[in-house]
């Protein structure tokens, strides 16, 4: 088991605000005591016993650590420490301040091939070092790309949140069910044996987008998607191309990250191909529309899992004090039968 620095956080960082949360805890900017440098902390709270559902086994936390200290690139977050206490884990990890990438693009008035290009390289830079490290990150989506600083003239990428991710051992076989519906590879959802692989097929938009999760997981396992001229009119061909190598439901024959950063939509050829690229433009309107419905999908999935959970702790009151313990309604208690299938993303199954 590793051990981490046993020290309390707070003697060493002074704690700030809150940046972001995820499904088992916050992400709060602290400030270095010693040297007044700003990091974030990202404290994880910890499963308090065998028979608690709520929270993170110590295990997992592990797993993303020693998966953080491996890989050292510009386009992954740096992990910097590790805290323990009983009762959660504290990543001191380094701040990106720039919020994420699409959310940024969202704002702009309008966005050029080219300009789109320069922040897939990025993405790419990063996903094919980690590959290279036989790492699969297994949960990549707007969400988890950020910007290093959005008012810097060149913002850096900066790929986030390895909760989900697994490094490959060679001759290993390896099936997780984790994932976020809309951007899952078909392999995840057949429960099949992955590989690195299934960071590669997705896409930003979600072509496979239904009007339920359900409907969206049928759609990928089939590759049903088209591009619809009402999407795709200002997109160029080679744009469409690349895509279409990633949206491939054979493993073996999908475009791996190494191949995409020399495809010519990233790397043009000749000089027509740069004037294509040049020529082309993302539709805004329609980004824009696709941020906005993201970002609701997303407080709708907070607000019913809290809900959920504040229906359940009115029920363990409205019991009496035997009956709680009868019924084993501990406060932390998960209600997985009733999550959507979001909710249930992370950490909850896998085996090698
Ligand atoms: P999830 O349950 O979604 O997997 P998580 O508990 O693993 O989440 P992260 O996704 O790593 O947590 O972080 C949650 C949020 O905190 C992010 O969406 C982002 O807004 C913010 N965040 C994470 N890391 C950083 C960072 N290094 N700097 C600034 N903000 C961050």
């Amino acid at each position: 088991m590793a051990v981490f620095k046993l020290d309390n956080v707070e003697d060493l960082y002074a704690i700030g605000n809150v940046l972001g949360s995820g499904h088992f805890g916050q992400v709060r900017e602290v400030r270095e005591r010693a040297t007044g440098v700003l990091w974030a902390g990202k404290f994880l709270k910890l499963k308090k016993g065998a028979g608690s559902r709520l929270g993170l086994e110590r295990k997992s936390v592990e797993k993303e650590v020693e998966i953080l200290q491996s890989l050292q690139h510009q386009n992954i977050m740096a992990l910097k420490d590790v805290f323990e206490s009983r009762a959660e884990l504290v990543l001191i990890i380094e701040l990106i301040k720039g919020g994420e990438l699409f959310d940024f693009i969202a704002e702009k008035e309008n966005l050029t091939e080219t300009e789109a290009i320069e922040f897939m390289k990025q993405i790419l830079e990063g996903v094919s070092y980690m590959h290279q490290k036989y790492v699969a990150h297994f949960d990549l989506k707007p969400e988890n790309i950020m910007l290093s600083d959005k008012h810097a003239p060149n913002p850096d990428i900066k790929i986030i949140d390895f909760g989900m991710a697994h490094r490959f051992i060679q001759g290993e076989e390896y099936k997780s069910l984790g994932g976020t519906p809309q951007y899952i590879a078909p392999e995840i959802i057949n429960y099949e044996p992955l590989s690195t692989a299934a960071d590669m097929c997705l896409s930003g938009l979600s072509p496979f987008q239904g009007e339920t999760d359900e409907e969206t997981l049928r759609n990928i396992v089939a590759m049903n998607y088209e591009f619809e001229p009402h999407y795709f009119s200002q997109t160029s061909n080679m744009a469409k191309d690349f895509i279409q190598k990633l949206l491939v439901k054979d493993q073996s024959e999908r475009i791996t990250a190494e191949e995409c950063l020399v495809h010519p939509w990233i790397k043009p050829l000749n000089r027509t191909q740069i004037a294509k690229r040049n020529r082309s433009s993302i539709n805004m309107k329609n980004f824009k529309k696709f941020n906005a419905r993201r970002k609701w999908k997303m407080s709708f999935n907070m607000v019913s899992a809290c809900n959920r959970f504040c229906r359940l702790q009115l029920l363990c009151k409205a019991r009496g004090p035997e009956q709680q313990e009868l019924r084993d309604c501990e406060s932390d208690q998960e209600d997985t039968g009733t999550k959507p299938a979001s909710l249930l993303r992370r950490r909850l199954s896998s085996s090698s």
